[in-house]
């Protein structure tokens, strides 16, 4: 039996969060004194969730955090997932998403453990700026190394995936299009979402779909590339045919009607929207002693619980039980 919601959409991408600790405290994210941590698990917990839904039709597993980089036991848990097939035996499309600071030394060891694909969250390319947002002096160096020593690494596709937020750096649009063509990295621009600490979301602080483009079509003209219905972003091009843009805009066009994922969080918790405010005590269970046929039934049933769409904006919105570094995004 393969997971298919009560909607009718296959979930095939799993996002593992494997620590909620973080290097950073972007502002869009956390404050740095948001409390306890939901903690993490041995990876081998990670690895029997991940080899079980791959038997339920999982074939992406994309690696988050926290920051997952600063987990000791990563790159082997990355060549155990490499061993797991899905169910057409296929190997499966690993990815991880990190911010970087730790990705120049790491980069070559992540590929030949197996990953696939990487993706940098880089929220401007002015060093202060980054600074700013990061809430981490001197960092942009080093992640701008990462960068690069993960196109040498042949990680591919790599993006770049930048939060706007009004009034922090929507003036990085431009310098982000010339940057993506240099470095030949695929830029992805996000929508602000409200899964921060602060609290300070609100929609006048979103920078839409629309804008972007207007903005980058300042710099070069953007023709639009066809996508799949279940990716998240809008593709562009540049006219002539040197570098690509996406805009994975949650707020101002959901995409939530060919949604294909769900998330286990670094404390086990299965995870099925963004925004949910509900969370599915996998690992409880796991460590109950539950057989494998359990899990999946427990899993089966859960994803039929999976919420149709987010109400962001909407009278009704009810914040996430849980900000983004608790979850992985
Ligand atoms: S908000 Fe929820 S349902 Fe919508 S795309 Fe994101 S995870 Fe899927």
């Amino acid at each position: 039996m393969l997971l298919t919601d009560k909607f009718g959409r296959a979930i095939t991408d799993l996002r593992i969060s494997v620590t909620d600790r973080c290097n950073y405290k972007c502002v869009y994210c956390r404050t740095g004194n948001e409390g306890a941590l939901y903690g993490d698990l041995p990876f081998p917990d990670y690895f029997r969730m991940a080899r079980i839904l791959t038997g339920l039709g999982i074939r992406k597993i994309r690696i988050t955090g926290g920051e997952p980089l600063l987990r000791k036991g990563l790159i082997e848990f990355i060549h155990e997932l490499g061993q797991l097939r899905d169910v057409d035996g296929n190997a499966l499309d690993l990815a991880l998403t990190t911010n970087g600071h730790l990705l120049a030394e790491m980069a070559q060891p992540l590929k030949d453990a197996g990953l696939r694909r990487v993706t940098v969250s880089m929220d401007a390319v002015d060093p202060d700026r980054f600074s700013r947002i990061t809430r981490v002096p001197g960092g942009y160096d080093k992640v701008l190394a990462g960068v690069r020593a993960a196109r040498r690494a042949g990680l591919w596709p790599l993006k770049v995936n930048c939060v706007l937020m009004r009034g922090f750096n929507e003036d990085q649009i431009i310098p982000f299009g010339m940057f993506a063509r240099e470095e030949g990295v695929i830029l992805r621009f996000i929508e602000f979402m409200p899964l921060e600490e602060d609290r300070v979301w609100a929609p006048n602080t979103v920078v839409t779909l629309e804008e972007i483009i207007s903005r980058m079509g300042e710099y070069r003209p953007l023709v639009e590339i066809p996508h799949e219905r279940s990716e998240t972003a809008r593709r562009y091009r540049f006219d002539d045919g040197i570098g690509e843009i996406g805009i994975i805009a949650p707020v101002s066009h959901p995409f939530c009607g060919h949604c294909s994922r769900i998330r286990i969080t670094s404390d086990g918790k299965i995870r099925t929207c963004l925004f949910s405010v509900w969370d599915h005590d996998l690992h409880e269970l796991m460590a109950r002693g539950s057989s494998d046929e359990e899990l999946s039934n427990f899993i089966c049933d859960v994803v039929q619980k999976k919420e149709e769409r987010h109400h962001i904006g909407e009278a009704d919105f009810v914040p996430a039980s849980r900000t983004m570094v608790h979850i992985g995004g």
